[in-house]
């Protein structure tokens, strides 16, 4: 079977020194390519440098809303430089996170150094990101936490990419799914949504049309639950690294959940994964 990751970001510190183990892991589990996600200004060099060195890297550029309050004056420049020199590079991660500015606590570490925009600045990062997405045809990664309606809204009122945009990790209602689904929108399922308390989840996942749905690993992040992780890294000052071989494991899963084969449903992502990213 082939299996593609959706969305990652292996450019991370966090999985450098693993490098040589993780990329020998990929290949040999079948992991035919990982949409790796720069999410800031500062990660953008990392991104194109790992996707010059390794095949099966799909590199992806965008500025995150937890990192649009840093933003420098030139971001704009900069991302279309990336986009213009990286062979086939796409856009992501962009995104809305109300979470940020109303219930993230105020000494939240991952959050450290940040300035939270607020969500109308965020909504300005995102609607630029999201028109260079649209004019070039490429597929958008995008990041929704607390702002669902507001991202319907947004998409709704403006012109969207040809080829379909992806909710990464798309956390929503089954209704809003539906109308997300007529905009066009791929959901990818995430590790996260393996937790015993994520049962709503599971059920919104269970009826996603098969032919928008994908399957990520978030890696370094969201490492699956230890039943469901196959592959494991040392931890980093105390917190877990997911190892983006942990793919596999999550695909059984999923299709565990829909009632189909392990191969059915990995034909049917491989459709999917080609029509929504190229390649
Ligand atoms: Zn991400």
């Amino acid at each position: 079977m082939n299996f593609y990751d959706a969305h990652a970001h292996l450019q991370d510190a966090e999985l450098v020194p693993h490098y040589p183990r993780v990329f020998a892991d990929l290949a040999a589990a079948g992991i035919k390519r990982v949409v790796t996600n720069g999410s800031s200004e500062a990660d953008w060099p990392a991104v194109a440098a790992l996707a010059a060195a390794q095949p099966i890297i799909l590199p992806s550029f965008g500025l995150h809303p937890w990192d649009a309050g840093n933003r420098s004056p030139t971001w704009q420049q900069a991302l279309l430089a990336h986009l213009d020199a990286t062979p086939g590079a796409v856009i992501g991660e962009i995104g809305l996170d109300r979470w940020i500015v109303t219930r993230a606590k105020p000494d939240d570490r991952r959050l450290a150094g940040l300035r939270r925009a607020p969500i109308r600045e965020q909504l300005e990062v995102f609607a630029w990101q999201f028109g260079v997405a649209t004019e070039r045809n490429l597929p958008a990664a995008i990041h929704c936490v607390d702002a669902h309606g507001l991202l319907l809204e947004a998409l709704r009122a403006t012109e969207r990419p040809a080829r379909g945009f992806l909710l990464h990790s798309y956390g929503g209602s089954a209704e809003m799914a539906a109308r997300f689904a007529e905009l066009g929108a791929y959901f990818s399922f995430n590790a996260n949504f393996l937790d015993a308390r994520r049962a709503r989840l599971r059920e919104v996942y269970a009826a996603i049309p098969a032919d928008r749905l994908l399957v990520e690993t978030d890696a370094p992040s969201v490492r699956p639950p230890v039943a469901q992780a196959p592959y494991s890294l040392p931890d980093t000052d105390g917190a877990h690294v997911n190892h983006p071989a942990n793919l596999t494991a999550t695909y059984a899963a999923l299709a565990g959940l829909r009632s189909v084969t392990p191969e059915v449903l990995a034909a049917q992502l491989e459709q999917n994964f080609r029509r929504l990213f190229g390649s």
